[in-house]
């Protein structure tokens, strides 16, 4: 047998052969298979049943046509997706994205962390994620409504509460819950627990809208009072104005930090008495409008175009909730020089590898967003519990438990990375805790 580090090396030269008009499932890939070498050398079962090649490949990828008709009466096509990645330790699960960017090489690589995120989180939850690159921005309501029913006319035929339960991510939020739950319901039948993200009015949890934000703080909070510190008078950089980043920053105050950023797909805002919070969930979530009307209400803030990941500012934490690669090895040794000592990630995959490399080689507190952004599908699964019981919990008792889990996966990904003799890389440690507990389970159930 050759040894570990061989085989990944090969299943990983493989996959890029077969695979290399995908970067950014490439990108998670290389990221993830080195990382799994020290757990290989100590269990050589799973190299002999050749694993990795298992579990790199998709179960299943759908990919069909949705056509839609807008305002004007002129036809449009767009792709939609599926994929189902991994069920090994339960139904597929995993969010839905409407946005340009999505295509089949996107899609991968967010359902491939997403099987390791839904491992960590404990719950019974499988791996998945799907979309389509249509561009909701600057559509009507009724554009928006269109687009939801045709594609779930589709998507309908492969989901089902035990089979694949979709919910928000980028471009989806609870107004597209809504309309894809209404068309699921008329295609099939009253299935609650077939979505998730589902707005209070039926059957959505307390706590889910919130749930990625509060989790990344979450995460942070558990890793400093290891380091017997607290959040209290720590300058945060947030990236992003969705719903991630909008709760990101509502527990950091609650926590008593002060976030000074937030940021758009143009530009960012710079506000040094700290981000308004209400002001940017007026702008965000009620008004749907673009980051430079904050600065019109508050002349003292700076709106700036261009990253913010490329701006200098001193602060200790940053909480990159936008996109994937939104922080480069540039930006990483910035935010280094100026002073990061913890990086949590509420988007997925925001940092390139060289960026993730330069931070744990800088000794900084690296919190990948499979394991930091892991709140959201958990409030999802308690969603699914709820939905199975036919009742609504508390919102305590929904924040209670997620608070939990997310001390259990940064002391899961702690101790696995301590146990594998890199004591602090969290990387490490959360591919590791993941990978261990789908590929049990998958060598359980046989080559399948
Ligand atoms: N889209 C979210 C994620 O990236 C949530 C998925 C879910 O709730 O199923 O984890």
């Amino acid at each position: 047998m050759t040894n570990a580090s061989e085989y990944a090396k090969k299943v990983q030269e493989k996959i890029h052969q077969r695979s290399n008009h995908e970067p950014e499932f490439l990108q998670a890939i290389d990221e993830f298979l080195p990382t799994i070498i020290p757990f290989l050398e100590n269990h050589p079962e799973y190299q002999e049943h050749n694993i990795l090649s298992l579990i790199t490949e998709p179960e299943r990828v759908i990919q069909f046509r949705v056509p839609w008709m807008d305002d004007n009466g002129n036809w449009q096509v767009n792709r939609g997706y599926r994929i189902q990645f991994n069920s090994a330790l339960g139904p597929y699960k995993g969010g839905l994205r409407f946005h340009p960017s999505v295509n089949l090489s996107v899609l991968k690589f967010l359902a491939f962390e997403q099987i390791f995120k839904n491992a960590l989180t404990g719950l019974p939850i499988g791996g998945g994620k799907g979309g389509s690159d249509f561009d909701p921005k600057g559509k009507s309501d009724a554009e928006i409504m269109h687009f939801c029913q045709s594609f779930m006319t589709e998507l309908a035929k492969y989901i089902g509460p035990n089979q694949d339960i979709p919910a928000g991510d980028i471009g989806v939020g609870k107004r597209e819950i809504g309309y894809l739950f209404g068309t699921y319901k008329r295609i099939k039948q009253y299935d609650a627990g077939v979505l998730t993200g589902k707005p209070l009015e039926f059957w959505g949890s307390q706590g889910r809208k919130e749930a990625t934000g509060y989790g990344a703080v979450y995460f942070a909070k558990h890793l400093l009072a290891d380091l017997s510190e607290t959040l209290e008078n720590k300058k945060a950089i947030v990236s992003g104005s969705g719903n991630v980043a909008i709760y990101c920053i509502e527990k950091l105050y609650q926590l008593g930090a002060k976030p000074v950023t937030c940021s758009d797909s143009n530009g960012f805002i710079y506000d040094k008495a700290g981000i308004d919070l209400e002001l940017l969930k007026e702008i965000k979530e009620v008004r749907r409008e673009r980051l430079t009307e904050y600065v019109k209400v508050r002349p003292n803030a700076q709106y700036i175009e261009g990253s913010v990941w490329n701006f200098d500012v001193e602060a200790e934490l940053a909480f990159p909730c936008a996109t994937q690669n939104e922080i480069n090895l540039d930006s990483a040794k910035r935010l280094v020089a100026n002073g990061i000592r913890v990086v949590a990630e509420g988007a997925n995959m925001p940092s390139s590898l060289e960026a993730a490399d330069c931070f744990v080689e800088a000794g900084v507190y690296y919190c990948p967003g499979k394991a930091a952004n892991a709140g959201g599908v958990a409030v999802s699964a308690l969603e699914m519990s709820q939905n199975s019981q036919r009742l609504q919990w508390e919102t305590e008792e929904v924040d209670e438990r997620l608070d939990g889990i997310m001390k259990h996966i940064y002391q899961n990904c702690r101790d696995t990375a301590i146990e594998h003799g890199a004591k602090d890389n969290l990387m490490l440690g959360a591919n590791i805790a993941g990978f261990a507990r789908v590929a049990e389970a998958m060598l359980i159930q046989g080559l399948v």
